[in-house]
């Protein structure tokens, strides 16, 4: 058993999560359908039972929106996720057909033992079946099977809810893989998370976990991915890579999020801040509702905007899409 960060571990790491493990992966939420309704569900109220698709963070409305995304992270392969991806298999079978010509990895998460269906997903890597409250394992055997004569890797991947002897006898009897992940705590599922499970933070207890965890260990290809390892190293590096594409500017921190002062105001003042910070030979990006630029800014520019009625703040966001504030001063 060979042991990584933050309490995972795997005698077997499929490709995907090498990828995700370098923070390389976009994740593409197909859509919010999904007719099961898994007490642990972790899919935000923003995204279920709606038929929205998102490349990480950003919404998309066309393939280049996915695109754009997968340049803003260099990724190496798209994890491709829901609600149930299969509810929505020509749009799956459109990206995996972007994908390929990208030369990129693909993986598929799916609640359907889809059997003949897989021979529809041209270009698939590799797909990881979740018994809907790991009800009926044997129901994805044939499925497994299937998956594996299209030269697909396959195996099971479930949240750490409780022991399921079948499971493990089914991927041991076809050469398959077994991703067992602790159960994240998230705003649409917590209180019953809470209501069965000690949660500490936003997980639950590493001892409860560690108790079923254990057992699955007799599958032979096993990897368990913990809650902090998403954090510590899938998301962290995966911001990095997103922070190194940003302009040179932006101060880059050890968690890859990036600092900057933040220029507020309506738009003929911040047409106004476009022209002094050009003037002054200031690099800058402008977005709808602010302008960014770097913590370095001069005193003397800094004073001229504000002169001029404009909000200046020292920022520290993620790199992502949506650029969700961590800490905001204003100067
Ligand atoms: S199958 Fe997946 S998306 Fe559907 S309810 Fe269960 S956890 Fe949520």
């Amino acid at each position: 058993m060979r042991r990584i960060e933050a309490g995972s571990r795997y005698t077997y790491l499929p490709e995907g999560c090498k990828l995700c493990r370098r923070g390389s992966k976009l994740v593409l939420f197909i859509t919010g359908i999904c007719n099961n309704s898994c007490f642990y569900c972790p899919v935000s109220r923003e995204k279920i039972r709606k038929d929205v698709v998102f490349a990480n963070e950003r919404p998309v409305k066309s393939l280049d929106d996915v695109i754009e995304e997968l340049k803003m992270m260099d990724a190496e392969g798209i994890a491709i996720t829901g609600g149930e991806p299969l509810l929505k298999l020509e749009r799956v079978r459109e990206y995996l057909k972007m994908a390929k010509k990208l030369d990129l990895h693909v993986h598929l998460y799916t609640s359907l033992p889809a059997g003949e269906k897989l021979k529809k997903l041209n270009g698939l890597d590799e797909i990881r079946f979740h018994p809907p409250e790991l009800k009926n394992p044997e129901k994805y055997e044939e499925s497994i099977r299937v998956a594996k004569k299209l030269g697909m890797d396959a195996g099971f991947e479930i949240p750490a809810i409780r022991y399921e002897e079948k499971i493990v006898e089914i991927v041991n009897r076809n050469d398959a893989f077994l991703n067992v992940n602790q159960l994240e705590v998230s705003e649409s599922n917590w209180e019953k998370l809470a209501e069965r499970y000690r949660v500490v933070d936003y997980y639950v207890d590493d001892s409860e976990t560690e108790r079923i965890v254990k057992k699955y260990e007799k599958a032979e290809k096993f990897h368990y991915c913990s809650a902090r390892f998403k954090d510590v190293a899938q998301f962290r590096r995966r911001l990095i890579r997103m922070a190194m594409n940003h302009p040179e500017f932006y101060e880059v921190t050890r968690d890859g999020t990036l600092v900057c002062i933040r220029i507020e105001g309506n738009e003929e003042k911040l047409k106004t801040a476009e022209k002094i910070l050009s003037e002054s030979g200031e690099e800058f990006v402008r977005f709808e509702n602010c302008i960014e630029t770097t913590p370095e800014l001069d005193e003397e520019i800094r004073e001229a905007l504000k002169s001029e009625g404009l909000r200046l703040m020292i920022v520290e966001r993620y790199p992502t899409y949506n650029r969700l504030v961590l800490e905001l001063m204003e100067i």
